[in-house]
């Protein structure tokens, strides 16, 4: 789960991370209202959305007065902003973060994620911050510092000095430098992030380490014991069907072909996307309706896939272990009538009781399309949708 600057600020504050002040607003009026509880005469008009490149999509302003204020927040609210990451349609905005100006000496890059081949948490920090990362690390590698930190000790003032030398920061701006990496590490382990990236973290002219953007994500699965982290998320951000998606514990993920996959199991979803791809189609989503979906929940999983308006065939690729294959033929059926199926749809069932789901099909009276293994029913689906069209 991703959560806004503005959120992810909050958060740095109540660990003691240096941020600007800041107010959000929904309005140019609120905007206006709210900069006059600010002190600097320079501000800073953010718009939030769940995605960067925002400076260079115009989303981020520096005003210098009232009614620059006023209608640069105008310009930005209530508009799709589009950016490097958003893709051509952009993201609505909905609200601006307005923000004191920092005077920025140097940009640095300082970031905390879970590395997937230690397993531990790590940290990133850079010289070159305010930039895209990812094309630091292809183009100057030796300018970043990744490091791991070693669960069994934990946090050591060990690491803060050398995230500071990495970053070139000495004297007192070190020691802030050591504090502030402290209070990350606390705040990704206390609230189970899996991203804290602070891009760009900057030196100011009056000698302080500031966080000037803040990105963060969260693990999903560890919500339930952070609700005042599972509060800030934003449905806005997400993609209407995903969102449905989770409401039935169904692991839903919008990709861009048209063939709509139904499948029990993360490995076995996984493996039906290739092997179509494999046979010249294009999977339109992952779905796991995971091992023990119910006829409702099999219901729930076609409505979505269905909603979907590139889907032009449906691929059901389900290994009844836990499940009974007659219990996802029950569902199919029900589904395909509420839903009116009217893409061709081919089913491959296997495991228990499969034989009686395939007659529970064959009877429905349905156009469903039967497969004996995994390479026919990708075959069948491809051809099937190649031949609709
Ligand atoms: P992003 O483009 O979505 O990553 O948004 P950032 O918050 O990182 O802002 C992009 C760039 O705008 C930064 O790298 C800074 O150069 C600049 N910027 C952002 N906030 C401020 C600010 O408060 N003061 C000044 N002077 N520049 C800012
Ligand atoms: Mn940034």
């Amino acid at each position: 789960m991703n959560i806004h600057e503005y959120q992810a600020k909050d958060l740095l504050r109540a660990y003691g991370a240096p941020v600007a002040e800041g107010r959000l607003a929904e309005t140019a009026e609120e905007a206006a209202r709210a900069a006059k509880e600010l002190t600097t005469d320079v501000l800073v008009v953010k718009a939030q959305i769940h995605a960067g490149g925002r400076g260079k999509g115009g989303g981020i302003k520096l005003v210098k007065s009232l009614e620059e204020l006023h209608a640069e927040a105008d310009r930005i609210l209530g508009k799709p902003l589009i950016t490097p990451q958003t893709g051509p349609k952009g993201r609505l905005v909905r609200r601006v973060y307005i923000v004191e100006d920092t005077s920025i000496v140097r940009e640095l890059y300082l970031s905390l994620l879970v590395d997937r081949a230690s397993g531990r948490v790590a940290f990133v920090a850079s010289t070159e911050g305010g930039v895209d990362i990812e094309k630091v690390a292809a183009e100057t590698p030796e300018k970043i510092l990744a490091v791991d930190v070693d669960p069994a000790t934990g946090m050591s003032p060990f690491y803060g000095r050398m995230i500071a030398a990495a970053l070139r920061l000495e004297g007192d701006l070190g020691k802030q430098c050591g504090k502030l990496v402290a209070s990350l590490y606390k705040l990704f382990i206390e609230k189970d992030a899996s991203l804290i990236e602070i891009n760009p973290l900057v030196v100011t002219k009056d000698g302080r380490l500031v966080c000037l953007d803040a990105k963060m994500a969260f693990d999903d699965n560890a919500m339930f014991r952070h609700p005042d982290v599972a509060e800030l998320r934003d449905i806005h951000e997400e993609d209407p069907a995903e969102v449905e998606a989770s409401k039935h514990d169904l692991s839903y993920v919008k990709l861009d072909g048209n063939i709509g996959c139904m499948v029990n199991g993360a490995g076995l979803a996984m493996a039906t996307m290739d092997i179509i791809k494999l046979y010249g189609g294009e999977p339109a989503n992952f779905l796991d309706v995971g091992g023990g979906a119910t006829k409702e929940r099999v219901t729930e999983a076609f409505k979505i896939i269905l909603s979907d308006p590139h889907v032009q065939g449906v691929l059901v690729n389900i290994f009844g272990g836990i499940m009974r294959c007659d219990t996802i033929a029950e569902g199919i059926i029900a589904a395909a009538r509420e839903v009116k199926l009217a893409v061709p749809l081919v089913v491959r069932l296997e495991g228990t009781n499969v034989e009686r789901g395939k007659k529970l099909l064959q009877d429905s009276g349905l156009a469903i399309i039967p497969a004996d293994d995994l390479d026919d029913a990708a075959k069948k689906i491809v051809a099937a949708v190649k031949d609709a069209a």
